[in-house]
């Protein structure tokens, strides 16, 4: 069977379910493919554990949709962005720097939300539109770029003929792989533990960031104010170590590690382990294909930058689809997606720079440059235009 469509989403993580809400609710013909149906239950084996700090920006592209009124009850504000310096001979904290929306005269930099509940409403979005399809479990194959469309076989036997192509198929992409574009990736030698965790104190909104060394140690507010959201870097064999130990040493080396910052704290539920790299694709476009989110960069989790970046490229890509589409256009022609790889490159490039220095910073193990860090903290902070110009940046102004 030939399933005819505009838009073919390959990939059902967030970034691919995020465009298929974004694209059927502005009318067009979308089909999202997936070899794993979205798990929506962190107990089941392979849920994404990570949760997703949404910032200001992208909340204004998810409410252009009407998604956002779906997903802010849910959400838990992040008010304050709290950077601490642990550096020292002791371990403890040695400096505090502040980050307070309200100073931008905003009520929060973001909102947070468990990836599983994402997928959830996402999904519960997505029924109501007769214009979505989602194919799962199944497997985009071969594509064949043709003059007006793409031809694109299935594993199942199927095809579909879509006029624009996202592959939004992950880190390892396959569809980036096929268009033979390159990747140029960085390893740091270091994983992330991701977990839920339950503590004594309440996280009043604030999401704190802890260095000392081997990366950061971040608290990122869930709904309930007693239970945030963890993503802990180390180097790879003491995250190895961490991930293998059991819940009472887990828990008593999570104390020690988060400075007591919300008191007695515990491990919710299941841990998982993230390889930490990045990589960046040569190109953002292919023969009616438009690469998205992991498919075209990676970085390391630090600032909420990951998937905020993916919904910067895809209110580029929506922009341009209907732009095409008023005008009555191709909208996966290649104009279009070359002005899309143009549009998005060089921010992408310059903010994957940036992460990669401040997760440098944030592994240093010399006193020297511990010390140095710390001085930096202070400066940047301590001058009032440069601490706003850095939190506008970090909120994704250009
Ligand atoms: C520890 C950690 C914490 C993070 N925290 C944040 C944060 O707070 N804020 C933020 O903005 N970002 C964050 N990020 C980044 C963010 O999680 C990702 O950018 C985001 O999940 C987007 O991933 P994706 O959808 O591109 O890829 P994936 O989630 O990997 O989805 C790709 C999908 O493609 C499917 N697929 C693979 N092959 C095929 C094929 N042939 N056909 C069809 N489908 C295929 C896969 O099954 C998968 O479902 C974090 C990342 C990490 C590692």
């Amino acid at each position: 069977m030939r399933i005819p469509c505009d838009i073919l989403i390959a990939g059902g993580g967030v970034a691919g379910l995020s465009a298929a809400c974004l694209f059927a609710s502005a009318g067009f013909e979308t089909v999202c493919v997936d070899p794993i149906p979205p798990i929506t239950d962190g107990a089941t084996a392979g849920a994404d554990l990570r949760s997703t700090a949404f910032l200001l920006p992208s909340v204004d592209l998810l409410s252009d949709s009407g998604l956002w009124s779906v997903l802010s009850p849910h959400a838990a504000p992040l008010s304050t962005m709290r950077i601490l310096d642990a550096g020292g001979e002791a371990g403890s904290v040695r400096e505090q720097a502040d980050f307070i929306a309200d100073d931008l005269g905003l009520p929060a930099f973001g909102y947070n939300l468990p990836n599983t509940l994402l997928r959830e409403k996402m999904l519960a979005f997505l029924r109501k539109f007769a214009n979505f399809q989602l194919l799962a479990p199944e497997t985009v194959g071969k594509m064949t770029p043709r003059s007006a469309g793409a031809l694109v076989q299935l594993k199942g036997g199927n095809q579909i003929s879509a006029k624009l192509v996202i592959a939004a198929d992950g880190r390892n992409s396959p569809l980036r792989e096929q268009l033979g574009i390159t990747v140029k990736t960085w390893h740091y030698g270091q994983k992330a533990i991701v977990f839920n965790t339950s503590h004594t104190k309440p996280h009043q909104n604030i999401s704190t960031e802890i260095h000392r060394s081997g990366g950061p140690f971040t608290l990122v507010p869930l709904e309930d104010p007693y239970k945030s959201a963890i993503v802990w870097m180390e180097r790879g064999p003491r995250a190895a170590t961490l991930f293998a130990m059991d819940d009472t040493d887990f828990n008593a080396a999570l104390s020690e590690r988060s400075c007591g910052t919300l008191g007695a704290i515990e491990i919710i539920g299941k841990r998982a382990l993230w390889p930490i790299i990045s990589q960046r694709a040569e190109r953002l476009n292919g023969p009616r294909t438009a690469l998205l989110a992991e498919a075209a960069h990676v970085i390391p989790p630090i600032g909420a930058q990951g998937l905020n970046m993916s919904l910067a490229d895809l209110k580029t890509l929506r922009d341009l689809v209907i732009e095409a589409r008023n005008q009555s256009q191709d909208i996966g022609g290649a104009e279009l997606l070359q002005k899309y790889h143009r549009m998005r490159w060089p921010d992408m490039a310059a903010r994957i720079k940036g992460v990669d220095l401040l997760n440098r910073a944030s592994m240093a193990d010399s006193a020297a440059f511990k010390d140095l860090r710390r001085t930096g903290l202070k400066y940047l902070h301590g001058i009032k235009p440069l601490r706003n110009a850095l939190m506008k940046r970090g909120l994704g102004a250009k």
